[in-house]
């Protein structure tokens, strides 16, 4: 062991000092890292650097683990809500893992009163004590949706066979700030006696009661086909159906493409032609194309958009050379660095008005209960 590490020397004095100092430090090292996750999030600096969220720049950039990188980018952005939390997070007042319990609380405190009587209500207690409190104050969540590989090929049941047992809510709730994330779902590691094509995976979510009505009346439209009425392979063939239509709609993909056309000179960015669309998605892999400052390229395939090099408000055209891949938060965070990021707010506050005005929100209905749409686990449920 190097000295540096090698604490047997130490008088007991010492080394009692020596781990209340280090504790001390911890937490201190802690809120202020938190203060700059925060402070780079808000500059986006993780955009210059050619990632997509910070997460992934925690993640793929520091090699923060990403439970901590999770953890800490959601109190961060709790922290730029309500900053008083670092102080009381650098002093011991508070810690992370009561914030977290606390976060969906905190993120509906509009007033700086409110997040100080929580933290107080909150402060000296234990986790189970924080929940106890938090269970009181606030309904249940939706379950979050998840999704889990199975080890063993599964039994299926229809949504009529539902257990009425919901999942038992995890401690801390989801952040509704976050960014959507795509569910990428890791093969288990664990190498399985059944052959990969038989591979099974948990898939739970909410669904409001509108959703899941169109999904009974979607199994009722498939029931010629599917005439047990499975919900989990309604669901398939339903993305199978909607991935075509994104497809089509996103990359122009068809079978039978057309001849190419020659754009007219006064082409809408909207109106790329498919050709175009087709060769930009080929060529660029159907990934963002940012390169960060110091080279690091974003290749992120989530709410990927076509960008003009040149803005088209500067003479650019819709062509191959011109166009490239990029993802909407490196798509914006471009448009800021040449447009200015005051055009940019404003443009985005009057699109905003625009869909309002085009679309008047439907009533919300409240959540149905938990849906259990697709093969649930082998073992008995209680
Ligand atoms: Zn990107």
């Amino acid at each position: 062991m190097s000295q540096r590490f090698d604490l047997s020397r130490l008088t007991h004095d010492e080394l009692d000092r020596g781990l209340a100092q280090r504790v001390a430090q911890d937490r201190v090292a802690t809120a202020e890292l938190i203060a700059y996750l925060g402070e780079v999030g808000a500059r986006g600096r993780h955009l210059t650097f050619g990632y997509r969220s910070l997460y992934d720049y925690c993640t793929q950039h520091f090699g923060m683990s990403e439970d901590v990188a999770k953890k800490r980018i959601r109190v961060a952005r709790l922290a730029r809500r309500h900053p008083v939390i670092l102080e009381r997070l650098a002093d011991g007042r508070i810690t992370l893992t009561a914030l977290l319990m606390m976060s969906r609380e905190l993120f509906r405190a509009s007033a700086p009163e409110q997040a100080i009587a929580l933290l107080d209500a909150t402060r000296g207690k234990t986790n189970e004590q924080v929940a106890l409190l938090l269970a009181g104050r606030s309904p249940k969540p939706d379950t979050p949706t998840r999704v889990r590989p199975l080890s063993a090929p599964v039994v299926a049941r229809a949504v009529s066979d539902q257990g009425a047992a919901r999942p038992p809510v995890p401690s801390v709730p989801p952040d509704p700030t976050e960014q959507q994330v795509p569910l990428f779902v890791e093969q288990d590691p664990v190498p399985s006696a059944s052959p990969p094509s038989s591979a099974r995976f948990e898939f739970r979510t909410t669904l409001d009661e509108q959703t899941l009505a169109e999904l009974q009346e979607a199994a009722e439209l498939l029931s010629h086909v599917i005439p047990n009425g499975d919900l989990g392979l309604v669901l398939a063939r339903l993305v199978r159906m909607g991935l075509e239509q994104a497809r089509k709609q996103r990359q122009a993909a068809t079978k039978q493409p057309r001849a190419p056309r020659a754009p007219r000179p006064d082409q809408a960015t909207d109106n790329i032609p498919e050709h175009i669309v087709r060769a930009v998605y080929a060529r660029d892999e159907g990934r963002c194309t940012y390169r960060g400052d110091d080279g690091h390229v974003c290749a992120s395939r989530w709410q990927v958009e076509f960008d003009h090099v040149v803005p088209r408000s500067k003479g650019g055209e819709s062509s191959l050379e011109n166009l490239r891949l990029l993802c909407r938060a490196h798509n914006q965070h471009e448009a800021e660095r040449v447009l200015g990021a005051a055009f940019m707010r404003g443009k985005r506050a009057w699109a905003a008005k625009r869909r309002r005005v085009a679309t008047p929100r439907a009533g919300r209905k409240a959540p149905a209960p938990v849906a259990q749409a697709t093969p649930t686990s082998a073992s008995p449920r209680p």
